[in-house]
């Protein structure tokens, strides 16, 4: 059972209400909130764990829920909205949310994000600020040598190939956009960077993922981009 504080904010009654019953359910604590400016307040004064974002709401739009929390919190949003369009989340991400999910979502989903969430937390705290080792199941990088290993095997990665791979590492669990990554690696975003990206991330996971080791680190947001996974 969880001790995370969750706040949701969703203006839907049934949809909050099924939020409840859920959290409720599972142990978490939770608050309520159906305004964008009552979460706004709700954050600065309860210091929340999670955010789950409905993006539609009444007063301020959930884009500008996040740009206001960024501003001094950190805190994993995970956004959670009707809208299917594509645009809608990469603002989100771009936004600095943490994740999304789609209406209708199954309750197991929504469950299996939030631990998702809690273990990235954990493993944030877990790591000294000074750490320059980074782990992530069989994979390894050294940051201060500049090397990466899968299973104790050094990877030989292009310069690029290698800085993308530290990008993940450093934002794992969290959705990053082709813009953000574009913007990262090469300082800039055209159509060019964003089909140079593909061919990157294809021959980086062809080296992270062969045969023997049938792990996947890296997850595809079709039309969005692309995330590290924290392997259990
Ligand atoms: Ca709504």
């Amino acid at each position: 059972m969880s001790n995370s504080l969750i706040l949701v904010v969703e203006d839907d009654f049934s949809v909050r209400n099924l939020m409840k019953t859920t959290l409720k359910a599972n142990g978490y604590r939770f608050l309520l909130s159906e305004t964008g400016n009552s979460a706004v307040m709700e954050t600065a004064s309860h210091n929340p764990d999670i955010m789950l974002l409905d993006l539609g709401l009444p007063d301020i739009d959930g884009v500008e829920v996040i740009k206001k929390i960024r501003t001094w919190s950190n805190m994993p949003i995970i956004v959670i909205s009707a809208r299917s369009e594509d645009t809608d989340k990469i603002a989100a991400l771009d936004a600095g949310a943490d994740d999304y999910l789609t209406k209708p979502f199954s309750v197991d989903e929504l469950l299996a994000r939030l631990r998702a969430t809690e273990r990235r937390l954990e493993y944030m705290l877990g790591i000294n600020g000074e750490s320059h080792i980074f782990v992530n199941g069989d994979l390894k990088i050294d940051y201060p040598a500049g090397c990466a290993y899968l299973k104790g095997v050094q990877l030989h990665l292009t310069p690029i190939e290698y800085k993308l791979l530290c990008l993940f590492s450093k934002n794992i669990g969290k959705v990053l956009t082709h813009t953000y990554i574009t913007q990262q690696i090469w300082g800039r975003t055209s159509d060019g960077d964003i089909a140079s990206l593909r061919v990157y991330m294809a021959a980086l996971r062809k080296k992270l993922e062969n045969k023997e080791n049938s792990v996947s680190y890296i997850q595809t947001h079709i039309g969005i981009g692309y995330r590290m996974f924290k392997v259990v």
